[in-house]
């Protein structure tokens, strides 16, 4: 079906938002709220549109990091009610790796292939700034090669408070050590009035914006983020998206956009205090597509979460207006601690089928977006550096694959 018949039957003012963001002007944050809401043919010409200036924008390249997600600590006292990850310190299951344990995860995940490593852990109240430059300086001495993507706003607000200094002497002082790029994490929705429902001892969006701003001031790139389908509304989300791009035109530091669904089963946000279950399929379509044509050309690596979709609507996502699927992971642990069931890693191999299944070239990225690798031709892609582990086969197909082998 061509654009024109696509669109001929939707409402005038949505026909026109489409038409607008396709021709390249900058949408409102009003044309954001409506388009939030679409649904049904009306949602399908939207994930069209935003296919369309993806294209435009990307090219059909969909671009992956491999990465090893690494959590120092599950000790936390901020409370946040969306969080199943945190602990009190006296619970059992308590974690608070000692030096030698994040560098033997590191030291996996280089044999892995890993490019990147992303460190954040709970705001332990025992700990202080100079915990935070000891994991830098102590990763980078071990691996120079190693990108460190570490510490979310919220902690650095905390080691900040602790050491007494400048805000951008103290993200100098931590780039020194060896940090590369920030998480635009602890974001979640860049409203006050949400803040103080879901997460009120957390930082607020002045002082997160403040920190985002600084870092990028210095140089030290961050992503951006949003976590969507709980309390907040179509019109707090277009706002969010609104105040990022904003940032952006000011600073240039964000590489990308990243929603991130809320995962619900295991927290006292939904369990306690109302929230909706999550984000629907059509809220995780509508939130991509939206922000591919809201933040062009200011932000135009649009990322689908496979930890949060699930791999098989992430795909659906990056045929909605995404061009990157985010990282390998190899060890994830807050998505998994609040419920979702999307597993801990993805390796470099599978990226790379799920990529080829929807038509399009897997190409492996660096933290920053620089092109590491394409891979155009499926027969020349490299062996796989994961660990091998036999599958759990029963007792009759375990015979079959006995004479199998017997026979040859
Ligand atoms: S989201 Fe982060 S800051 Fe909030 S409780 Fe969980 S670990 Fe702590």
């Amino acid at each position: 079906m061509s654009l024109e018949r696509l669109f001929s039957d939707l409402r005038p003012e949505v026909g026109h938002c489409l038409d607008r963001a396709l021709s390249g002007a900058e949408l409102g944050v009003d044309d954001a709220e409506r388009l939030l809401q679409l649904e049904g043919a009306e949602l399908l010409a939207l994930q069209r549109a935003a296919d369309v200036a993806r294209l435009e924008d990307k090219g059909d390249d969909v671009t992956f990091v491999v990465c090893r997600n690494i959590n120092f600590t599950n000790v936390c006292y901020v409370g946040c009610s969306f969080c199943g990850f945190s602990r009190h310190k006296t619970e059992a299951d308590v974690f608070d790796h000692p030096m030698e344990v994040l560098l033997a995860k590191c030291r996996d995940a280089v044999a892995r292939g890993a490019t990147e490593v992303c460190i954040q852990g709970g705001i332990h109240p025992n700990k202080d700034h100079t915990h935070y430059r000891e994991i830098l300086e102590s990763i980078k001495a071990a691996h120079p090669e190693l990108h460190i993507h570490a510490f979310s706003p919220e902690e650095i607000d905390f080691g900040h408070r602790k050491s007494g200094m400048e805000l951008s002497d103290y993200l100098r002082w931590l780039v020194d050590a060896g940090l590369g790029t920030m998480p635009g994490t602890a974001a979640e929705i860049l409203d006050d009035a949400v803040r103080n429902e879901i997460s009120p001892r957390k930082l607020k969006r002045d002082r997160w914006v403040e920190i985002v701003k600084a870092a990028h001031g210095i140089g030290l790139r961050s992503t951006s983020t949003l976590m969507y389908g709980h309390i907040e509304s179509p019109r707090h989300v277009a706002h969010h998206l609104g105040l990022l791009r904003e940032i952006q035109q000011e600073t240039g530091g964000f590489t990308e956009f990243v929603p991130l669904g809320f995962i619900h089963e295991k927290n006292v946000l939904f369990n306690h205090l109302g929230a909706r279950p999550g984000s629907s399929a059509p809220e995780d379509l509508r939130l991509v597509a939206v922000a591919r044509l809201f933040l062009r050309p200011w932000i135009t690596n649009v990322q689908a979460s496979w930890v949060k979709m699930g791999p098989k609507l992430a795909q659906v996502a990056l045929m909605s207006g995404a061009n990157d699927f985010g990282g390998t992971l190899m060890e994830e642990s807050i998505s998994r601690e609040s419920g979702s069931d999307h597993g801990e890693n993805l390796p470099a191999e599978d990226m790379r089928r799920l990529i080829r299944e929807i038509g399009r070239t897997p190409v492996e990225r660096s933290t920053t977006y620089r092109v590491l690798r394409r891979f155009d031709d499926p027969a020349e892609d490299p062996p796989s550096l994961e660990p091998r582990v036999e599958p759990e086969l029963s007792g009759p197909t375990r015979s079959r694959l006995a004479q199998g082998r017997a026979a040859r």
